[in-house]
């Protein structure tokens, strides 16, 4: 039996880990629980997997789930202690980490400090905190391994390989709503930003897929992961979605790891590792998806993957920077105060005010969210 928390068990990863958990119930188990809000689902997620501890992040309804989990012998702790308790808890072999917002860096570098394997699932933390998190693992011997599709596709391609073999790490994305629209971004409207294609996902990172700069925080997700200059990190377009990742030898040849789009099969790799556990999800059936596309991605259109780019090579606390600045763009432009033609533009300014600082603390890379954050509402 592997023991996991998962931090975020209420969002759709969190959600989502929960099924691969409840269908595996024979090798994995839950022993905490932690959300931020949504009390009625944390209840009826800890009466059915029976936790040790829960934690609501948001205390005012935790008088009213302590009552109702007590007489079931499950602890409850709330606030950014309790959410440190959880990622730190002893009986925890694994935490999967799916908490949004710069809250959860806290308790994703207490679990690195306490040596835990630590899967994450949202890219920010990495984007933000990568060097630092790795400084942490590489001291306690925690572990960063990656949920995301894309991240899980390269690290399978990677297992088992020295690093010296490797030259290139590619990305694949599906290139958004406007890769191939002729729409003029002046008026694109949030409605229309927000259908996807591929993926249905919150509303914060389908526009981060229709700007890009979902690939851009993803090359700075990759370096920091697996170590490795930005620079060899390279993204493709693939419309269909299918090769989410393959990695490039020094000799030239090409490995990928290609899946239908499904999160729960990243999740159970996560949690499974070092083994594979059979399941139920459906088999991808090449013949049924008869041809694949790749293009290079145009950056001048979608600059948002530049960025990414520049942002990294800056280092420091620059990734922080773009991280902030995008989020308030991103919020700007779906709440109609930003036209979506001026969210790189809004980054780009901040980007250009900022001078980073080296080896930050988690102190540093907080001051350098809030004042990115600032700056990025004030921008037109
Ligand atoms: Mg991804």
């Amino acid at each position: 039996m592997k023991k996991i928390a998962i931090i975020g068990s209420t969002g759709s990863i969190g959600v989502n880990t929960l099924r691969v958990v409840e269908a595996h119930s024979g090798e994995l188990c839950v022993v905490a629980l932690a959300a931020k809000q949504n009390v009625r689902l944390l209840f009826e997620q800890a009466k059915k997997f029976r936790p040790h501890i829960v934690c609501l992040f948001e205390s005012q309804n935790a008088g009213w789930l302590e009552r109702k989990l007590k007489p079931l012998g499950i602890r409850v702790v709330t606030g950014i202690d309790g959410l440190v308790t959880v990622s730190t808890f002893l009986r925890a072999e694994q935490i999967v980490f799916a908490m949004v917002g710069a809250v959860g860096l806290k308790p994703l570098l207490a679990a690195v400090e306490a040596g835990k394997v630590v899967a994450i699932a949202n890219k920010e933390p990495l984007v933000m905190a990568g060097e630092l998190l790795r400084r942490k693992a590489g001291r306690s011997g925690g572990r960063l391994i990656p949920i995301d599709s894309e991240h899980s596709g390269l690290w399978q391609c990677l297992e088992g390989r020295s690093k010296a073999t490797v030259k290139k790490l590619i990305l694949t994305s599906s290139g958004g709503p406007f890769f191939n629209r002729k729409v003029d971004f002046r008026k694109v409207t949030s409605r229309e930003a927000l259908r996807h294609p591929r993926w249905k996902m919150g509303p914060k990172i389908t526009i981060d897929s229709a700007t890009l700069m979902n690939k851009g925080l993803e090359v700075i997700e990759a370096a920091n992961l697996f170590d490795v200059s930005v620079d060899q990190v390279d993204v493709v377009i693939h419309p269909e979605a299918v090769v989410h990742a393959l990695i490039e030898f020094v000799d030239g040849s090409q490995l990928a790891q290609l899946g239908i789009t499904d999160m729960r099969l990243p999740i159970q790799y996560a949690l499974s590792y070092p083994h594979r556990f059979q399941n139920s999800i459906p088999s991808l059936n090449l013949a049924s998806v008869k041809s694949f596309h790749f293009y290079q991605p145009d950056l001048k259109r979608f600059p948002c993957l530049a960025l990414g780019y520049e942002a990294k090579r800056r280092g420091g606390t620059m990734p922080a920077v773009l991280n902030a600045a995008n989020e308030v763009a991103v919020q700007r432009f779906l709440g109609g105060s930003l036209p979506f033609s001026q969210i790189p533009k809004v980054i780009e300014r901040v980007m250009a005010s900022h001078r980073p600082v080296k080896n930050p603390s988690l102190a540093q890379i907080l001051d350098a969210d809030r004042w990115a954050c600032g700056k990025a509402e004030r921008y037109e």
